[in-house]
């Protein structure tokens, strides 16, 4: 863990009188796992949204290597590295898995992928294919490249989302609720890849109700709570925070 890769500084953003985000500041060293948790309402998704561009920030900055982004749009955040999962959508369930890999190393959160390789289209269709092949044998789901997206289990589908983003070479991951809808048996697994993951060079932003799974995996844990940052710090410490219990568990 070093410098920052990422570093949010006041961040604000309002729904009409509603203040989602309200001077929001935290940083995310490189090659960590860092986890925004918080009640119903708290502010994470607007945050994880601002972060990613697909909300444009009322104030405040987004620096990313030290350069702010607040400007960029969602496709070149991706492409400097900044990558996000997509659920799967209706649309894509009715495709097999192996084209929903081959469509994440193309659409806009691909573009990275697409544009580092040299070479002819078929060249490009190889390289993207063998990507897909290296990135589904890791994820576990090479067994399932010729099934349905649609007949895929909560977990499994979630791995795939992680599959498609990872398409794009990301070198920051931004997970909204990985956890959402998955079997527990297969928390475990989600959870042991993205350790793999982190190992291999991912930074994480996870926002995630589960705080038990937030608190196993982070290296840092940031606590939100009406749009602003109430706590930060090393989960143990987190943990301990009287401020943050209030706000989940308190009236
Ligand atoms: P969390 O993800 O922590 O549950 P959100 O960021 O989704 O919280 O929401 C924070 C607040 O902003 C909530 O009061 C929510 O109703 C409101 N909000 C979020 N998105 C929108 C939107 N697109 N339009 C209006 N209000 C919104
Ligand atoms: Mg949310």
């Amino acid at each position: 863990m070093s410098e920052p890769v990422l570093r949010v500084e006041n961040l604000r953003k309002s729904f009409g009188g509603l203040v989602a985000v309200d001077g929001a500041s935290f940083e995310i060293e490189e090659g960590s796992i860092v986890g925004l948790i918080g009640p119903n309402g708290a502010g994470k998704s607007t945050t994880f949204n601002l972060i990613t561009g697909f909300y444009e920030a009322d104030g405040g900055t987004v620096e990313f290597r030290g350069e702010d982004i607040v400007d960029n749009s969602p496709e070149e955040r991706a492409q400097r590295g900044m990558v996000r999962t997509f659920q799967i959508t209706r649309e894509l369930t009715g495709m097999k898995v192996a084209q929903n890999m081959r469509l994440g190393g193309q659409d806009h959160d691909g573009e990275k992928v697409v544009h580092a390789l040299a070479g002819t289209a078929a060249d490009r269709e190889r390289e993207i294919g063998s990507k897909a092949k290296t990135v589904l044998k890791q994820l576990e789901l090479w067994e399932l490249r010729d099934e349905y997206a649609g007949n895929l289990s909560g977990g499994q589908r979630k791995l795939l989302e992680l599959g498609r983003a990872l398409m794009a070479n990301p070198d920051v991951l931004l997970l909204d609720e990985p956890m959402a809808g998955v079997n527990p048996s297969l928390t475990d697994e989600i959870i042991e890849m993205i350790d793999e993951l982190c190992e291999q060079g991912i930074t994480f932003l996870i926002v995630e109700h589960d705080v038990d799974m937030i608190m196993d995996i982070s290296d840092k844990v940031i606590g939100m709570h009406q749009g602003q940052v109430l706590v930060s710090g090393p989960p143990s410490w987190v943990q301990k925070d009287e401020d943050l219990l209030e706000a989940y568990f308190g009236g």
